[in-house]
């Protein structure tokens, strides 16, 4: 991925992030998406008064995503205020390797962390949507 694809992807995240509702916590996270048409898709994290009914940025992201007909997502960045805030949770893993265990999850922090990594290896024993087949 261009260095110029990868500032563009972040910034998106970054700038999602201001939409993120999150009237409990108070934790704001952003990501973006890029897809293989081309195509950015944002998300923020949105909680809600049910806490289990809340969506991560990453999963809003990914099944805007999706949803809207998108390619193949290539890449997914992710801005929160800190590694603590940024590191994607085990669902949104589970949801990366479905779409494309290759992914590239770039994490950001605004204090300035920053650690990129492959979606399988964030999840390394995710449920395997081909062993489903073998039943
Ligand atoms: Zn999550």
């Amino acid at each position: 991925m261009a260095k110029k694809d990868t500032k563009a992807l972040i910034d998106a995240a970054r700038k999602a992030r201001e939409n993120a509702y999150s009237p409990y916590s108070g934790v704001k996270i952003g990501a973006a998406v890029l897809t293989s048409d081309g195509s950015v898709y944002t998300g923020a994290n949105i909680e809600n008064a049910s806490y289990g009914l809340s969506c991560c940025a990453e999963r809003t992201a990914m099944f805007k995503a999706v949803s809207e007909g998108a390619g193949k997502i290539l890449a997914i960045a992710v801005v929160g205020k800190s590694e603590q805030f940024t590191r994607p949770c085990g669902a949104c893993r589970q949801v990366m390797v479905e779409f494309n265990p290759a992914m590239t999850v770039m994490m950001r922090g605004v204090d300035g962390f920053a650690e990129d990594a492959v979606a399988e290896s964030l999840l390394p024993t995710h449920f395997n949507p081909p062993e489903l087949s073998k039943r």
